[in-house]
Formats: structure tokens, sequence, C-alpha cells
């Protein structure tokens, strides 16, 4: 008995509570929104006495911008944002992936796709008849997600989301894992890297809010337990446009930083006590009065 519980209290005390992280694709170099989605899961982190890492999610050639990295990393560390262990890059991360591919197909949760989207545009997403049948190591195929049949009817995804509350989804369709391409799609890369890194609370912008389902049906297949959702505001402007790299966001400029952070924090409705003279006072006393109870129940903020 006496050994059991100092073996609980061990564990207490090894075991981290609070793992947060910022995983910014590296698609340009960090805007104001990026900036805003850090500078949440860092409060929030820092609040809840967790760690905060960094991820680049650079799984994407296509897409990422030569040096985007390295800005977003300098932007991130002139504001006062530093990980508490080294930055992971996915592109480095190739054999979890496909390990982790290996196990979903062996376990039938994969399949290689031969069918175009053009093809499934044009037959309501139904596949051609042989094809979720096949086997996932066929080349130029895209390796796609089979949803377990009894997922596919009623509302199979419930959680209580931070900021916005219960949240009830359908897994509406099968999803790429792997793209034909060859390149590991974001639903895969992230649910490894998230459980790799034992991630236990996941703070992301509501733009993303749709991906969850899908990635609380690769736990489910993984047989893992998913860490905690929240999926603040995004801030958008008056004309309904939302703040993204989409819509051309201004790069952030490192030089004036600690106005950067004091413009999220208005925009968070922080109201600092005393005024920093540098980002880490300036980050240390948003932490002083950090309210996530302002976020909630919103999927947009207008500044
Ligand atoms: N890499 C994604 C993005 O930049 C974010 C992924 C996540 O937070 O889950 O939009």
């Amino acid at each position: 008995m006496y050994i059991c519980s100092f073996f609980k209290i061990s564990i207490l005390f090894i075991m981290p509570t609070y793992r947060g992280r910022f995983a910014p694709s590296p698609t340009g170099p960090l805007h104001f929104g990026s900036l805003f989605a850090a500078v949440i899961s860092f409060l929030e982190a820092r609040y809840n006495e967790g760690e905060w890492f960094v991820r680049i999610e650079d799984i994407d050639p296509l897409r990422e911008q030569q040096g985007a990295s390295q800005n977003i990393i300098n932007t991130l560390s002139s504001h006062g944002l530093i990980a508490d262990a080294s930055i992971i890059y996915q592109s480095n991360r190739a054999k979890l992936y496909q390990q982790t591919l290996d196990q979903l197909h062996k376990n039938n949760f994969a399949y290689a796709c031969p069918c175009s989207r053009k093809y499934l545009l044009t037959h309501n997403g139904s596949h051609t008849p042989s094809c979720t049948t096949k086997q996932a190591d066929i080349t130029e195929c895209a390796i796609k997600f089979r949803a377990p049949s009894n997922l596919q009817e009623q509302d199979q995804f419930i959680w209580d989301d931070k900021f916005q509350g219960i949240q009830t989804r359908k897994l509406s369709n099968d999803f790429v894992l792997k793209r034909k391409e060859g390149f590991y799609a974001y639903q895969l890369a992230v649910v490894c890297d998230d459980i790799s890194q034992e991630i236990t609370h996941i703070v992301r912008g509501y733009d993303l809010i749709e991906s969850s389902p899908m990635q609380l049906a690769l736990y489910l297949a993984l047989d893992k337990t998913p860490p905690e959702l929240a999926h603040f505001p995004v801030i958008a402007f008056k004309n309904g446009q939302k703040l993204s790299k989409q819509n051309k966001a201004p790069a952030i400029n490192s030089n004036l930083a600690l106005e950067n952070l004091l413009t999220v924090f208005s925009i968070l409705g922080l109201k600092l006590k005393y005024k920093p003279d540098n980002c880490k006072n300036a980050l240390d006393e948003a932490l002083e009065n950090w309210n996530p109870e302002y976020l909630c129940g919103k999927s947009e903020l207008i500044p």
C-alpha cells in the first residue's frame, strides 16, 4: 500500500501534466494571425504550468516557401516565444509516418485509392467498385483512411472543446493519409507527432476545428488517447475576411515585437496593469492577467 502511493506520487512528479505546442506550416513568414495563435498556445501552456513546443510542419514541399521556417523561428524568438525543447521538423520524420501508415494498413484502416479527384466529385464521393479493397502498397495511388463502418452512420465524435464547448461531428468521408505524389498528409503527420511528443493539449484556431473528427478517428484507430482540444476564435476583419496567408496577410515586423504583442493582448481583451518595456515582461504581464474565458463561445474576433 505504501509502495503503491509512493509509486503514484513518483509518476505524478515525472509525468508532465500539460504539454502544448505551436505547429506552423512554413508556407510563408509569420503573419499576425499566426502570432496570435502562437501567443494563445504559449499563454495557455504557461497558465497551466505546462511546457510549450514548436513543431515546423514542413511536409508539403509544393506549398513551402524557401526560408519561411527560419523566418518563423526567428520571429517567434524576437517576440520572446521560446520553445522548451529543440524544434521538431516534420520533414525529418517520414519513418514515423510510414510506420504508422503500415500499422493502419495492417489493421485494415488504410487503403490505396486510385480514384481521381474528378471521379470522386462526379460520383458523389463514391469510389470505383474495386477501389477500397486494394492493397495499400500500390504506387501512384493516394493512401486513404478507411473509417470503420460502424462510425459512418451517426454522430461519432463528441468532445468538450475548452473554448467552443461540447462539439459533435460526423466523419463525413474517408480522408487522405499519404498523397499520390508521395507526401504524407497533414492529418496523419499531426497525429503521429502529437502522439510521439506526448502532447496533452492542442490549442489552435477555429479554422482547424473540422480536422478534429479526422484526427480523433486516427487516435481511435491507433488505440491512443487524444489530447484535450481547444479551438480559439480566429481574427477576422469587419468585411468578413480572415487573416491568413491565403489572404496575403503581411509578414510580422520583428522590429515592432513589443507593439505586436500589445496589439495581440488588446484583441484578447487583456488589460495590463503595468506597461511592459520588453517582450518577456509583456508575456509575464499577460500571463498575470490571462483570461481564457474571453475566448469561449466565439469562432471569430474582430479587432
Ligand atoms: N500546421 C497547421 C497550420 O499551420 C496547424 C496544425 C495544428 O495546429 O494542428 O495551419
